[in-house]
């Protein structure tokens, strides 16, 4: 018995340093460099906000402003400032392109406001995930236009399950400009949780592709590019399930994305390859 709990004990112990080595090497830089915020002016009426959570814009017409995800933490009260600045007095339009904090977490300084998410959310699924203040207002079922100056805003419900249950995009007309969401990434592994599916990534980037001409894409996460950002994350989700039925490709691929940023485990090459592993099973 003594020698059972002696073992018991070395492999919990190396469970937690194991455990805390992950945490020091990658989820804490991960962290810190999710925290960093960069403001783009990106034309006249178009604020980029880069980072702080995921990414963000502001759109300034004349009689009102659009906000495009609220991030978390500092980088909310910094976003929120700006709109607030930009704004004035003009009503604003939240539109949350999914449930995951780190997109939400601001909605609090917008209560009394429009906010607009995703209508597959359930509101008990929505208060677990992002908390009860600055919960949506409207339940975006299908597609919502706004005009935006010589602009118009089309926010699409993408209606099945890719990120989440009800991923949200936005795409702007005249820029030719998607703000994707978690739906793409740039140089970034996903983070595959919940309702998640990897093959619902394949069929939404094949459907932006064909139904909008875009030109530029702000990902959920990195920096803002052209099309190639689209390009680059399809051949990610290509090559992942590749891997999943062709175990000889794991190690060349792992070489090949391993500048993306990632967290062994949880969000790599190797839960994203389970992902559509578990899927086959089904
Ligand atoms: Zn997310």
């Amino acid at each position: 018995m003594k020698k059972v709990l002696k073992w018991v004990g070395i492999i919990l112990a190396l469970i937690a340093v194991t455990a805390g080595t992950l945490f020091m090497l990658y989820v804490r830089p991960f962290l810190e460099a999710m925290k960093q915020t960069t403001t783009v002016q990106y034309d006249k009426d178009l604020t980029l906000m880069i980072g702080g959570g995921g990414n963000s814009g502001i759109l300034v017409s004349d009689s009102l402003v659009l906000v495009i995800d609220t991030k978390m933490s500092d980088a909310a009260i910094m976003l929120h400032d700006k709109v607030k600045q930009l704004a004035g007095a003009k009503p604003i339009v939240v539109v949350n392109t999914h449930f995951h904090s780190d997109h939400t977490k601001g909605n609090k300084f917008y209560v009394g406001q429009t906010i607009i998410a995703g209508g597959n959310y359930t509101m008990e699924n929505w208060i677990k995930q992002s908390g009860k203040e600055g919960v949506p207002t409207i339940w975006l079922k299908d597609r919502m236009d706004i005009k935006m100056g010589d602009d118009t805003a089309t926010i699409i419900n993408l209606g099945k399950n890719i990120h989440t249950e009800s991923d949200v995009v936005v795409y702007l007309h005249k820029r030719k400009m998607l703000f994707a969401g978690d739906v793409i990434l740039n140089k970034q592994a996903p983070a595959l949780f919940g309702n998640a599916d990897p093959d619902g990534y394949l069929d939404v980037f094949n459907w932006l592709q064909k139904n909008l001409d875009i030109q530029k894409v702000v990902p959920g996460h990195g920096e803002v590019g052209g099309i190639e950002v689209i390009e680059a994350f399809r051949q990610y989700f290509s090559d992942m399930k590749l891997a999943a039925s062709d175990d000889s490709k794991k190690n060349e691929l792992e070489e090949k994305y391993k500048d993306w940023r990632h967290i062994p485990i949880v969000m790599s090459t190797g839960s994203t390859i389970r992902a559509f592993k578990n899927k086959q099973k089904k």
